[in-house]
């Protein structure tokens, strides 16, 4: 599990922000674990903005809200200088979703961290085809950390890092869930 490094730390309150990302396949529990390093923040009493693209309107236009249902409030924007805008004087700011933002995002969120505040990021890091998704190779290069989660594969059991989409659609984007993809290894993945 992943532990704040800086947090307790002598170097914390020298005004340093950083980032740290998560990211993985659908169904990797990217967004549990965002909500779970936000809610701790919350319990401290640290001011959290959470943010996500109004691409996702999956489930509800301002939660963050995971597969398994567990939700946070959010702000939906329509691009990634907007986040700049609303975050204010938070200390943390979430970003959920991320590999739907322009690449802008990769600007915004390392001026977020250059102010001091801790930017806590979560995305698919592949698309449907198996190709890096939008921004997030960028913004894994500028992340001081990143933490990979792994779905686990509906054919063999093993670890999934891919979303295999069940449609014919070629498209990049196809919003859906367990309608629409499944979490497969690379094996599986390959096998179609
Ligand atoms: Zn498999």
């Amino acid at each position: 599990m992943f532990v704040e490094p800086h947090i307790g730390r002598e170097e914390e309150g020298t005004g340093k922000g950083w980032i740290e990302l998560i990211c993985g396949s659908m169904f990797s529990g990217k967004t549990e674990e965002l909500i779970r390093r936000l809610n701790r923040a919350l319990i401290a009493q640290q001011k959290v903005e959470i943010f996500k693209p109004k691409v996702d309107t999956r489930y509800h236009d301002t939660e963050v809200v995971s597969h398994n249902k567990t939700k946070i409030r959010s702000t939906p924007v329509d691009f990634a200088e907007d986040i700049l805008l609303f975050s204010g004087n938070s200390h943390v700011v979430g970003i959920d979703e991320a590999q739907f933002f322009d690449a802008e995002i990769v600007s915004v969120v390392n001026t977020l961290a250059n102010q001091g505040k801790r930017v806590i990021i979560a995305g698919l890091d592949m698309d449907f085809s198996g190709k890096a998704f939008g921004p997030i190779p960028e913004l894994m290069a500028v992340s001081e950390y990143v933490t990979k989660v792994h779905a686990i594969c509906v054919k063999c059991g093993g670890i999934a890092s891919y979303s295999y989409r069940l449609s014919k659609d070629t498209e990049k984007v196809v919003l859906g869930e367990k309608d629409k993809y499944e979490p497969r290894c690379r094996r599986c993945f390959g096998m179609g």
